[in-house]
């Protein structure tokens, strides 16, 4: 993918497209944003949403690391039937963090623990979105936020699953072989006359450059084009649709069918995938309200960050079940709409459920409507989970200032002891931070996404209750102090 590298100068114009990065907002709209309209572009049609719990064995990958001067987070979605799009996705996913780290085949310098100020720090964020998930159709967009030196912003990209014929689709495989010529044809002209084109990148255009392309409900086919792929950066993301009618004479088979189960889903989907028993959701219940008095007895709060994860946080709830430990889930939006049901057994089982954000961005790099959107649509999703709005929220990273703070009414949670879990990914150095670190009221940072961290509880609360330790929620140690 050709891109230019973004001038210092131009990295204010970088940070409007994150109105496009944050906006996977139910309604599936991608919103338009400011440097997309200044360059003419045209205002995304919106896209039908898809219902993740419908879809049978789901999991979401996840990994991230909380170094501040080096902060990332990945996610993207593993649809049981769909190996092959699932290892698209993290193929991709890997080079990029790859390249971020400096380890990757661009051979780019990271800007990674090289900062100077915090203008300067780096920032990798990949989440996803379902565009469609019925029939034998699935289609992901995975959207990419790199604040980096010379990163432009925002990367989009469609990976597409074609059920009948077993096989991983790229957005150009939406088009029939024989109508590549005419389609990209039709591109290129409707490119032409916006501002900010370039016509040497337009000339070298091919239907390969095409990696973000959708259906919307209307069963218009969009396609995204990132900044810098066919115009100035400064000309922002280019948006092209085709109507219908004009689309129908291109689309190939598998196109038809995505298109058709874009416009009305089916309602299930079907990939012919040996199905396998989702995972048991523990059903503890809490015996009763949690009367441990933390100015007379050792309290520490244990929080998991980032979930909720399948396996993990079963197995985690059933360990703290076994201790009658209250711990607090700081968890992701994107994953408590997958998983739903692991969410309401945490609350059910007497822990406390924070808001963690929607996909894990750095909350001090957005606008105060972007915040608010991440906070407020995952407060929803979690009481409808659980049937209650967290009050507590943990930014991304630990980052908050004041104006994050001021866009929500949840109280923010940092920590006082950092396990680093998400670094040493060894269950045996990571009981014994906890257990070298604890302290009588103790915030304790751990992610359940991570399965060490998991096996590394049973020995932290053996321990520590020998010590004499009280395992209580944040709110909790709080109200008890
Ligand atoms: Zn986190």
């Amino acid at each position: 993918m050709r891109k230019f590298t973004l001038l210092p100068s131009l990295l204010l114009l970088g940070s409007l497209s994150l109105t496009t990065a944050c906006s996977t907002s139910s309604s599936g709209s991608t919103g338009s944003n400011t440097a997309a309209a200044r360059g003419g572009a045209s205002s995304p049609a919106p896209v039908s949403t898809v219902d993740p719990t419908k879809i049978k064995g789901l999991a979401i990958v996840n990994d991230s690391s909380n170094d501040r001067s080096c902060p990332w987070a990945t996610s993207y979605p593993a649809v049981p039937g769909a190996e092959a799009m699932t290892a698209a996705m993290k193929k991709d996913v890997d080079n990029y963090l790859a390249n971020y780290l400096g380890k990757g085949s661009s051979g780019q310098p990271t800007s990674c623990g090289g900062a100077t100020d915090a203008s300067q720090v780096p920032e990798l964020n990949i989440s996803f979105a379902f565009l469609v998930a019925s029939g034998d159709v699935v289609g992901v967009r995975l959207l990419t936020q790199d604040h980096t030196g010379t990163g432009d912003g925002l990367t989009t990209k469609t990976y597409w699953y074609d059920g009948a014929a077993h096989a991983s689709r790229t957005a150009p495989g939406l088009i029939a072989d024989d109508s590549r010529i005419t389609f990209l044809t039709a591109v290129k002209k409707e490119l032409k006359q916006r501002q900010g084109v370039d016509p040497t990148m337009l000339d070298q255009l091919t239907s390969a450059d095409v990696d973000d392309a959708s259906f919307t409900s209307d069963g218009a086919l969009k396609l995204s084009f990132d900044r810098g792929t066919v115009g100035v950066p400064a000309g922002g993301r280019y948006t092209v649709a085709f109507s219908k009618a004009t689309v129908a004479p291109w689309l190939s088979a598998f196109g038809k069918r995505a298109q058709r189960q874009t416009m009305s889903p089916s309602g299930t989907l079907g990939l012919g995938a040996v199905s396998t028993p989702a995972p048991a959701v523990p059903t503890e219940t809490a015996s009763s309200t949690d009367t441990t008095n933390c100015a007379k007895v050792k309290c520490i709060a244990l929080t998991f960050d980032d979930g909720p994860a399948v396996t993990y946080t079963g197995t985690l709830l059933k360990y703290l079940a076994q201790y009658n430990a209250r711990v607090t889930f700081f968890t992701v939006g994107q994953n408590v709409a997958a998983h739903p049901e692991l969410v309401r057994a945490e609350a059910k089982a007497g822990h406390q459920v924070g808001n963690h954000s929607w996909s894990h961005p750095d909350l001090t790099r957005l606008t105060t409507a972007q915040v608010k959107e991440q906070l407020e649509r995952t407060s929803a999703a979690i009481k409808a989970a659980t049937g209650n709005a967290p009050t507590l929220f943990r930014p991304p990273y630990g980052a908050v200032n004041a104006q994050v703070k001021s866009a929500t009414t949840m109280s923010p949670v940092l920590w006082t002891v950092d396990t680093e879990d998400w670094k040493y990914r060894d269950a045996v150095k990571v009981a014994q931070t906890v257990i070298a670190k604890a302290a009588r009221n103790g915030v304790v940072l751990m992610h359940d996404i991570h399965p060490t961290s998991v096996a590394a509880v049973p020995e932290i609360l053996k321990t520590l209750t020998a010590r004499g330790y009280h395992f209580v929620t944040v709110s909790h140690l709080r109200a008890t102090l």
